[in-house]
């Protein structure tokens, strides 16, 4: 049996973090995963460039049941906190849109300076050992036992940092959840997030043809959120970054509205063209703002009139901008945790202390990161909060 201050599970983007941070508080740290690697969903996120942080990370890009909770850890670490540490440690790395930041040559990088920086708190990292139980001894006043497939370890305080259900390839478990319950916490039902969109068969066939596609868009789910960003048409269904936005907000059976010309008001444009260009084709003229192949689709479908456009009168102008700029397509599901980047719900915050992460019924345990019930909206926000609880979570262990 070994001995340790803290043993965390899971040595991801959170656990890395809070063993760092409490290993330079001069506590023994033992964090044990059971992947051949560390930090395997750092090195496959943002396309193998990881989008690490987000400048304008704010408590509002969060879903959470408890939409205060984040307030005091997103304060404390700051998107600008993190990039503090990965400039001390030179790491090379470029904006893009919207506040997001991402490593120029590879997420190895990243996963090198959460090494280093564990490396020089003095903090042990067991892998390929997978957590098997916890018991927390009826004779010890605190502290668990953690058997994993490797060694049996003693510690006063256990940091759950095991992630969600998304990509069970990369070694996602229920840990996390099973051990919540096992001590009497609630845990919200989980959900797919930041996925890609299934449809039904007959809108596969519509739009069968259109795959790789992409086109500017704002997507609106029945609750109101709005995202104004490309959406894809695959082979399955519809993906991009405003179609994975949308997810974590939509519910099955419902549908999302689709704002095909959010830069444009269509009523407006068609009676131009009909002043200045009007012997050309409704066809040819949309397909100069839409995709050509798309525009075919709805040709077909009878939405778009194949003649020229002074021949559309005003109820035809009418019902295609309304078609146009409030597309409906009802999803069948969403392709699950296969492919999901996040996982919806966990642990419940009413559970925790917002401060330390520490649960409220049961002093020593600690969970931060994706396991809980926070999530983070795509673009760097969901390794921001990782940052923000697992550095909380190391000052308190
Ligand atoms: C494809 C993809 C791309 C993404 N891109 C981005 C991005 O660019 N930006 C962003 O902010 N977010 C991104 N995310 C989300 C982000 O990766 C997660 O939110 C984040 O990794 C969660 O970190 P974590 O430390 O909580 O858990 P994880 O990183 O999931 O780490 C948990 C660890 O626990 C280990 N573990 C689980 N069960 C056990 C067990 N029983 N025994 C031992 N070990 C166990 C796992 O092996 C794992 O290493 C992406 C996710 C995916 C899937």
């Amino acid at each position: 049996m070994i001995t340790t201050d803290v043993l965390i599970i899971g040595a991801g983007a959170a656990g890395l973090m809070c063993a760092a941070q409490a290993g330079y508080r001069g506590k023994s740290v033992v964090v044990v995963d059971m992947g051949k690697k560390p930090a395997r969903k750092i090195l496959i996120s943002g396309g193998g460039r990881s989008n690490f942080t987000n400048e304008n990370a704010t408590p509002e890009n969060y879903l959470c049941q408890n939409p205060h909770f984040v307030k005091s850890a997103l304060s404390r670490y700051s998107s600008q906190d993190f990039i503090d540490l990965v400039d001390r440690h030179g790491l090379q790395y470029h904006h893009k849109t919207l506040g997001q930041l991402f490593c120029d040559n590879s997420a190895q990088d990243l996963v090198d300076i959460l090494m280093t920086e564990c490396e020089w708190a003095g903090v042990q990292v067991n892998l390929r050992s997978e957590v098997l139980s916890v018991e927390k001894p009826a004779d010890t006043e605190q502290g668990f036992v953690v058997k994993t497939t490797e060694q049996s370890y003693q510690c006063k305080s256990l940091v759950v940092a095991s992630g969600g259900l998304t990509m069970p390839k990369l070694g996602a478990t229920p840990i996390g959840y099973k051990i919540a319950e096992q001590f009497d916490l609630n845990v919200l039902e989980t959900l797919a997030a930041l996925v890609p969109f299934t449809l039904h068969d007959h809108d596969k066939q519509r739009f069968d043809g259109l795959s790789g596609i992409s086109l500017f868009t704002e997507v609106t789910s029945e609750d109101g959120t709005k995202f104004k960003e490309n959406i894809l048409f695959t082979h399955r269904g519809l993906s991009g970054p405003a179609i994975l936005q949308i997810s974590s907000f939509w519910r099955a059976g419902q549908a999302v509205t689709i704002n095909l010309l959010p830069e444009h008001n269509l009523t407006e444009t068609l009676n131009q063209w009909q002043k200045e260009q009007g012997e050309k084709s409704v066809k040819n003229l949309l397909s100069t703002i839409l995709p050509k192949r798309f525009v075919d689709v709805l040709v077909k479908e009878g939405v778009i009139a194949d003649k020229p456009v002074k021949q559309l009168n005003h109820p035809e102008i009418n019902v295609l901008g309304e078609y146009l700029h409030a597309w409906k397509i009802s999803p069948n599901g969403t392709e699950g945790y296969r492919t999901a980047e996040v996982t919806l719900g966990g642990v419940n915050t009413d559970e925790l202390s917002s401060k330390t992460f520490e649960s409220k019924k049961q002093p020593g345990l600690f969970f931060i990161g994706e396991v809980i019930d926070v999530t983070g909206w795509l673009g760097g926000y969901n390794f921001q909060f990782c940052w923000a609880s697992g550095f909380a979570c190391g000052q308190a262990v």
